[in-house]
């Protein structure tokens, strides 16, 4: 016992996995067949999956945004965790990715719950700023795509959020590099300043869960 997050050897992980996750079968032949790109490790672990529609069901999510969709792992985690009715505007600018989405949202009758948008993810979340009402409207926003541009993702999802809606950052442990000093990439600069910047900001709770590649989550106040 020690007072610090515990490390995940490959057989503790093993472990968490065979005795927490019940993974829909559709989910494991969406993550199987994204397995075979050279993208696969921009998709999300199960476990995350699954603990993002918990998050779903804990926080009574209705709307929810997702920045970075790849080949719609996520949407569908959380598309089958939404109440009828609720719904997912998907902001990615891949075409090829996320038609691979489609046809699993389309198979496991949740397509009607995803408004995907393709284009920037800047230009699609700063057109649904100035639509009405959307301002505050939302439940709970996923942050995963291209990092240079995390913290402008961040502050249009905080303003799109209703006050107790949640917000959950992806690869903020960047596999390590952010607490490496040695690495000063863009991508790592860009991240570490995000964390700086949560870390500090009082419009929001906050937690750095270890989760995956870690997984920030922000309460708005
Ligand atoms: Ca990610």
């Amino acid at each position: 016992m020690a007072a610090r997050s515990i490390e995940l050897t490959g057989r503790l992980y093993k472990y968490l996995l065979d005795h927490s996750l019940r993974e829909a079968p559709i989910l494991a032949r969406l993550r199987a067949e994204t397995a075979s790109m050279a993208e696969a490790n921009m998709q999300i672990g199960p476990e995350q999956g699954q603990f993002m529609a918990l998050l779903i069901e804990l926080t009574g999510a209705r709307r929810t945004l997702e920045v970075g969709t790849f080949t719609g792992y996520s949407t569908l985690a959380v598309a089958l965790a939404l109440p009828a009715g609720g719904r997912i505007v998907a902001c990615d600018i891949s075409e090829v990715f996320t038609a691979m989405g489609r046809r699993y949202w389309a198979e496991a009758g949740v397509a009607d719950k995803i408004d995907l948008r393709l284009g920037p993810a800047v230009e699609t979340l700063d057109a649904l700023l100035n639509e009405a009402g959307a301002a505050g409207s939302f439940d709970f926003a996923f942050i995963d795509a291209d990092k240079s541009n995390y913290g402008l993702y961040y502050e249009r999802c905080l303003s799109l959020l209703r006050p107790g809606g949640l917000i959950a950052v992806d690869n903020v442990l960047w596999n390590g590099s952010v607490a490496d000093p040695s690495k000063n990439d863009e991508d790592t600069r860009a991240i570490r300043a995000l964390n700086e910047k949560m870390h500090g900001d009082t419009r929001v709770g906050i937690s750095l869960v270890p989760i995956g590649d870690g997984l920030m989550l922000a309460r708005k106040r």
